[in-house]
Parts: C-alpha cells; structure tokens; sequence
C-alpha cells in the first residue's frame, strides 16, 4: 500500500508566502476598487541589465545555426560563466575559490532545499530565527527534526537573532552539525562583521560542522569592511559551502540562475568515520538529478561581468538601495524602530505586538503589504518586513500611506 513520507505531514501551517498571498486576494475580492502595493514578497520589479539582453538574444541565434549549436551542457555549468564568476565574485576579493569549485544551478532555492540530501540521518541543525524558510521546511521534509510545538520545530537549535545581538546571532554553547547562516540578511537585513563570521568558522573548525552560507544578496554590501563572501574568512574552505544567486544581483528572479560553492578541500565523514570529498558528492548528486541551465541563460549571466554588464548592474541594485534608504527613513521619521535596508535590500521594522495584526492593519488601513515577522520564525514576532524591490512611484507612494497609518496610532 502507498504511504506518504510522514515527514510532510509534520510541516506547520501554509508557507508563508502562499498565506500572505491568500490575505491580499481575500482584501481584494472585499475592496476591488482599492490599489495594493506590495512592499512584502522580495521579488524584483526592473529589467534585466542590456548586457545580459544582448547576450541572451546572442546565445538563442547561436542556438539556431548548426556550427554554433549547442545540446546539453555541463552539471555544473559552462566554463566560460563559471571562470568568470570565480575571478569576479571571489578572487578579486582575496576569497581563493576555483571555476572548478562553482555549481551552477537554476536556484539558490533549489540549492538550499536539496543539499539535505547529503546530510547523515541524525544530524543536529541550527537555523537561525527569524529564517529564510527553506532551510527549514526542507529539513523537516527530510526528517531531520523533531514534531512543531509551540512555534518551534523539536530537534533544531534555533539561533536567536534580536535587536539586543543586533539580529547576529553568536554560535551556541552546544555543539551543532549543521549550521546554517545568511548575511545579509532575509529577513533582517542585519549584515555579519568579519570577526562575527570568524567566530563561526572557529566554532565550525572545532565542532566538525558544516557551515551553510547564503549570500544571495551579497551584492548589495556596499561597506568595503563587510565581508561578501564566508571566504573571506580564514578556516572557511575546510568547513564551509556557499550559496549565491542571480536573483537579487542582476534581476534573474523570472531567469532562474544560481550556483553553490563547494571547495574541494572540504572532506566530511560517513557514519564509520570514512571521509569523503563533498564537492565529489555534490556533483554526483547533480549528474543524477540535474540536466544544466540553458546556454542562452548562461551567455546572459555571464554578460553581467563585462565592463558595460557590471555599470548596470551597480545602477539596478544603487536603485533598489535607494528605495530602502527612503523607506527607512520614512519608518524611522514615525518614530517606528527599523533595521537594515543599508547593506540589504530588506528593512526589518519592529512596530511591536503581534505581526500578522499589523499585517492587517496595514493592509486595510494603507493599502500596503508587508510580510509578518512572525512568518519567518518565533523571534520575527513584533517586526515585520519591507522589500526594497519595487519601483520608485509605489514607494513614494507607499511611504505616504505607511506614514499615514502609522501617525494614526
Ligand atoms: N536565499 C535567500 C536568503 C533568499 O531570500 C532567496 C529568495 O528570496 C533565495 C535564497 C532563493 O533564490 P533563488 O531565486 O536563486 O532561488
């Protein structure tokens, strides 16, 4: 008889997004006449950079001539992207990562939810709180955690990220196997100092864990002290991976590219003790179950690293900044605690109470959608989030009605 993985049915409640979306369908269907703007989901509203456009037409016509055809192509993706995001991504910034250690993918999403897949049957996961809810559910699919109770799933060490750490949280005084951490940010924004980052990658080097870095909106670091990359830290390549994606960074979101680092001198052990290349792993897992990213794709992400690809880029991501700036400002103008929106394009505001009643709130009242705090983890709740992607007239417009609101009391 056909039974399910029990593992699904341990999942707590809608995914967060699915539920924001069903609230702002429900208002709309009360209120057809009144305008929405979304400020919640961080999905990116500007076109691609020319060059990746250029590019991208390129590689469809070398689709189409027999001498520059092009069928499958590698797992890991095409030499020439993968040199070029190597020697601009990493080591332009001291970071020693090799084209040979970069998987691309169409997802950091994808990334994160399958890298499970490696890991043993008992291993012990930190995720921090609030959390990119991926690395949770995923985990929770793949049994790696215990049964949800009161908010928080049995078996995870969560790592609290507050305004008193300053939404950084420090690693744990138990030891974890699995840690997973994200800077900047989502949904905090909060960004992770260098010596924040090396006290991970002491504890990591001393506990034999594996550290998990997602650095999907790195791109938008413009504090030359932060670090981009978990690279940049000392120790990293022996007991950590990283997750990068095209998404944020150059508009890729309807596109689809990303790619994970797994440098070739990280070795974990099976249960006997026996090591083994997770880079070697990796690859074998990804020619099972993974055909490539298109070749025109290709071509127009690797367009972002010519001279004209990069100006535009900096002009798109200068833009979303800019709406974060001014979305901060706002907020703080109200007198209403907010951080992040410097390094991030994500401002995590802190109203206080409950975050789906403000949610609501702010719905109703402004006609603006935020995503609750509380969505994102237990310590998310009093705060809710604001994405910067959007254009300039909504969040002029936006601000004006958020201010509004929230002057009303
Ligand atoms: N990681 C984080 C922290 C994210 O916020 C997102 C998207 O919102 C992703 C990964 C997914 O990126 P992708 O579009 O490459 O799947």
């Amino acid at each position: 008889m056909f039974q399910i993985n029990d593992n699904f049915t341990k999942i707590a409640g809608n995914y967060l997004f699915a539920e924001v979306a069903r609230r702002v369908s429900a208002f709309q269907d009360r209120n057809p006449q009144r305008r929405v703007i979304k400020m919640g989901i961080g999905d990116v509203t500007e076109p691609l950079p020319e060059a990746s456009i250029k590019a991208f037409h390129e590689g469809v016509d070398d689709m189409g001539r027999r001498e520059s055809f092009m069928g499958y192509g590698p797992y890991e993706g095409y030499a020439f992207l993968r040199e070029a995001i190597a020697k601009n991504d990493f080591q332009s910034r001291g970071a020693d990562i090799g084209a040979d250690e970069i998987f691309l993918s169409d997802g950091a999403k994808c990334d994160t939810g399958s890298i499970q897949e490696l890991f043993g049957a008992n291993v012990r996961i930190a995720v921090p709180d609030p959390v990119y809810p991926v690395y949770v559910d995923s985990n929770v699919m793949a049994g790696h955690s215990g049964l949800w109770k009161d908010g928080r799933y049995e078996g995870f060490v969560y790592l609290d990220s507050t305004p008193e750490n300053g939404y950084v949280p420090a690693p744990p005084a138990e030891a974890v196997d699995v840690i997973y951490l994200c800077f900047p940010n989502n949904p905090t924004g909060a960004v992770a100092t260098r010596e924040q980052l090396k006290t991970w990658v002491d504890y990591a080097r001393a506990n034999k864990a594996l550290i998990l870095f997602d650095a999907a909106y790195e791109a938008f670091v413009r504090d030359p002290a932060i670090p981009r990359s978990i690279y940049e830290i000392e120790g990293a390549r022996e007991c950590a991976l990283e997750f990068r994606s095209f998404s944020k960074t150059a508009g890729f979101t309807g596109v689809r590219v990303a790619f994970t680092v797994i440098p070739r001198d990280l070795k974990v052990p099976d249960s006997t003790g026996k090591m083994h290349s997770l880079h070697s792993l990796w690859m074998r897992r990804q020619a099972t179950r993974y055909n490539g990213l298109s070749y025109p794709v290709q071509k127009a992400s690797a367009a972002i690293y010519s001279p004209e690809g990069k100006a535009q880029v900096k002009t798109l991501l200068d833009f979303y900044l800019e709406n974060a700036r001014l979305v901060r400002e706002a907020i703080l103008s109200v007198g209403v605690p907010c951080v992040g929106g410097e390094n991030s394009p994500y401002l995590w505001v802190r109203p206080g109470g409950d975050s789906w009643a403000f949610f609501d709130r702010l719905l109703n009242e402004a006609g603006v959608v935020c995503t609750p705090g509380s969505g994102f983890g237990r310590c998310g709740e009093g705060h809710v989030r604001f994405s910067a992607f959007n254009s300039r007239q909504n969040v002029q417009d936006a601000i004006a009605l958020i201010k509004q609101a929230l002057t009303k009391g």
